[in-house]
Parts: structure tokens; sequence; C-alpha cells
């Protein structure tokens, strides 16, 4: 068509031509440094995704704190990318940053438990209701390492995912439905094997689909985000939850629940909040407060079955562990997020911006007539340029904006408002103030004026 989220595409065209030249003009410094990559990296840049920022070349950054990132041109962003979780508590909490100087002299890795763990394996307990942890490094690898312990327990190859869901490089999740068929996700590099043969593939809040799948009693686990947030953000239907627990425990398949973005609800994420009752539980990215660090728990029942399939096992690797995961570090930066940082006051906090900004941008969508909406879990806002509730990932996928999301991105960038890059997601951390709300909702004004002039 000639328009994208109602905007024709010549104006979209426009506003990415005279935002990109806006960005290259305020970062001279950058654009001499990494106008055409960096040195030494392939693709010019240390890990690819960074190329898939919008902008012309990437931010350099000097430095970032609470919520503020600082290039090397010095142009001040308010930070609501946040790395994309990694720092949803805001760039190097007081407390976390304290708790890595204090661990900086003490040794780094040492595959052997410091006392901070003593108190780390009762603060998941208590926070998120599962009674046994293992530390990873990745939420990636946590998944990975649930779903095998899935597999091992319940003697079944089979796992069920959500359409449009991404749950790390996780290989056996990169499925998806296209014109309602199973496939290997497009675009997925170096993937010989048929990835349908051991993943189901359904729509989220599909209730029908979802029974019967479960029906031939051969999935292991059901790996769901309790928000589909990857694509653009789907809430679950009312008793779509209570639904996916029933029919599960019913098929004898676990439930895995990945809370690494939606830990954005509460100080015990979504799954406290609205009482989830999952077998198997990851949390990644921020729980170390920007540390690489993630955890997955397990249910008393899951631990039982797995000490009892570990005692017939054949001896041997078991394919799980990496060799720095639960390193004190890890563990001095997770303890001080969870005892000082996600704490209920501060997710407070966060929820009454979040509030503010959801209120502000709908204002700004409703005065400019935008077919346009905002969708929200807790401190995690979204702004999705197609008209909305979303229901499921085909949906979600129909409803991105690429182009203008692009344009959109870049324009926020040029008012000093740092969105995140694929998802129009913007998150507020503990460090977010009122000011930099409205300087958000005032730049998101200004965009929309200049798509609708
Ligand atoms: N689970 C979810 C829900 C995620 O959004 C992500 C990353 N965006 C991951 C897992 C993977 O995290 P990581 O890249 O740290 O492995």
């Amino acid at each position: 068509g000639l328009s994208i989220g109602g905007i024709s595409r010549d104006r979209i065209a426009r506003l990415r031509e005279s935002e990109a030249e806006a960005f290259r003009k305020a970062r001279p410094k950058s654009a001499a440094k990494v106008g055409n990559g960096l040195p030494g990296f392939f693709g010019g840049v240390p890990m690819h995704w960074m190329n898939d920022w919008p902008t012309p070349f990437p931010i350099l950054v000097d430095s970032a704190k609470g919520a503020t990132i600082t290039d090397i041109d010095g142009n001040r962003l308010d930070d609501f990318c946040l790395g994309d979780t990694g720092s949803m508590f805001g760039h190097s909490p007081p407390p976390v940053a304290r708790a890595i100087r204090r661990q900086a002299g003490r040794g780094l890795t040492y595959m052997l438990p410091s006392e901070d763990a003593l108190a780390i394996g009762p603060l998941l307990a208590q926070r998120f209701g599962l009674p046994f942890w293992q530390i990873a490094t990745t939420a990636t690898d946590a998944n990975r390492f649930a779903l095998r312990v899935a597999r091992a327990i319940t003697g079944r190859e089979k796992i069920l995912v959500f359409n449009g869901c991404y749950h790390g490089s996780v290989d056996e999740t990169m499925v998806r439905l296209v014109d309602s068929r199973p496939v290997n996700r497009p675009g997925l590099a170096g993937e010989f094997r048929d990835l349908t043969k051991t993943a189901k593939v359904i729509e989220f809040n599909d209730v029908v689909a979802l029974e019967a799948a479960l029906k031939d009693r051969d999935v292991a686990c059901v790996i769901a985000e309790p928000v589909l947030t990857n694509s653009c953000m789907v809430l679950p239907d009312r008793g779509f939850h209570d639904a996916l627990r029933k029919l599960t425990r019913a098929a004898g398949t676990l439930l895995l629940i990945d809370e690494t973005h939606t830990i954005s609800t509460g100080p015990g994420g979504y799954t406290r909040k609205f009482g989830l009752q999952p077998d198997l539980f990851v949390l990644g990215k921020p729980i170390a407060g920007g540390v690489p660090a993630s955890v997955w728990g397990m249910s008393d029942e899951v631990a039982n079955r797995y000490a009892d399939y570990n005692r017939t096992k054949q001896p041997g690797y078991s394919g799980m562990g990496t060799t720095l995961s639960a390193n004190p570090l890890q563990f001095a930066a997770m303890r001080a997020t969870l005892e000082e940082v996600m704490t209920s006051e501060n997710y407070d906090r966060m929820d009454r911006l979040a509030l503010r900004l959801d209120a502000g941008l709908t204002g700004v969508i409703d005065r400019y007539n935008l077919p346009w909406h905002v969708a929200r879990v807790g401190a995690r806002v979204e702004f999705i340029c197609a008209p909305g509730p979303l229901r499921n990932g085909a949906e979600a996928e129909t409803a991105h904006a690429p182009e203008l999301e692009a344009a959109v991105h870049v324009a926020l960038v040029n008012q000093g408002v740092l969105i995140a890059p694929f998802h129009n997601m913007m998150l507020i951390s503990p460090a977010t103030t009122g000011a930099q709300v409205n300087r958000l909702i005032t730049a998101f004004a200004t965009v929309a004026a200049r798509l609708t002039a």
C-alpha cells in the first residue's frame, strides 16, 4: 500500500532522510570514529545486533548513569531502552555498583560459592515461590537448561511455543507459523534440521489449538512468556493463563514461564502478581543489575523427579552448565539487585510513571487521530503503529511497521530520547524521572505532528 500505520510512505521516507542527516550532524566525533564501522570487527560491530539500530551508525557511548546515556559527542539521551531490559533498573544502580566494587578485589570467578550465594537461594525462593534454583549466565542458557530438565523427566521429546515468541537463541524455539503452517523461523543461519519435528507452534491466546496440541501427550513442556513481548506486545486474554495451567497439568506437560521481560510487572514478576503456577521459571537480563546472570527455578515436584532421574541416568556430562556461571561477581550483583533495587517502593514509582507515559502517549495518538495504540505491562510500555489490542503473534507481526518505526526512532533520538530499536519498547527504571517521561511524551507529540501535518 501507499501508507504504513496511517502515514504515507513518502512522508516516512522524507522523515527518515532528514532525521538521519540531523543525527549525523550532531555527532561529528562519532561519525569519524564509527561512521564506517568499528575496526577489526566483522560487519563493523562487535555484535551484529548493533547494526540493526535504525540510526545511520551506532551511538558511541561515553557513559551511562541512572536513565541517561551520554555519547562521545556529549549528546545526552533519556534512556528508555535500558539495554533492552538488561538495565531495567537503571544504569549502574548504586547498590549494584557498590557490590561490584566490593567484589572486584576478592576474585571474579572460581567455580565455588561465596557467602552471597547463601543469601540468594532463599531470596529467590521467597520472591518467586519456587523452592529450588540454578544460576546461569544468560536467559538463553537458563531456558535451554530448563527445557533439558523438562524433557529428561517427562521422557518426551516435543516442546510447545507460541507463534512470535522469543526466548533467546534457543534452537528448539525457532519455529513460526507462516500462513498457519509451522516452519523453521525464517532467517536462521546454518540450520539444517527441521525444527518443527520437535517443536509445536500455536498462536498465543488460542485455547482450542492448545488443547489439540497437547492431546497426544507428547509435549514435555510449554515455554511461554506471561505476555508475548518480543514482537508487538500481546496481552493474555482473561482466563488464558488459567486454561494454560489446567490443560498442561491434564496432559502431563510442564509449564515454563520466562519472565525476562515481564519482570517489569512487579518484584515477583507477572507470576506472583497474577498467581501463575509454573513448574519451571526463568529470569535473565536484569536480575543482576546489568552483570550477565540468569536464574532458573524448579517446583518441588520437578526437583524430585529430576533427582530421581539423576539417580538412574547414565553417568556423564548433563549438557548443562557453563564455566563462568554462578561466579561471585554475579552473586554480589544479584544480591544487591534483589535486596536493594527490586523493591516494592521502586516498583511503585516505576508503575506510576509508566501509567503517566501510557496516558501521555495515548493522548497524543488520540489528538492526532493516528490508528495506533499503547500496550503496557507494569513498567514496560510500547506504542504500536496499528490498531489494538493485538491477540496473537500473527497479528503482532502484521502490526509491525519497520520503516515507520525506524523513522520515529531516529526522530526521537534527535530530540534526546532513546527507545528500544526493534519493538518500540519504553522501560521505566527506578532512576527515571517525571521530567524524562514528560520529555518523551513531548518528543512523541512533535513526531506525530510532523507525520500528520
Ligand atoms: N527470554 C526472553 C523473553 C527475552 O526477551 C530474551 C532476550 N530478549 C531472552 C530470553 C534471552 O536473553 P539473553 O539474550 O540474555 O540470552
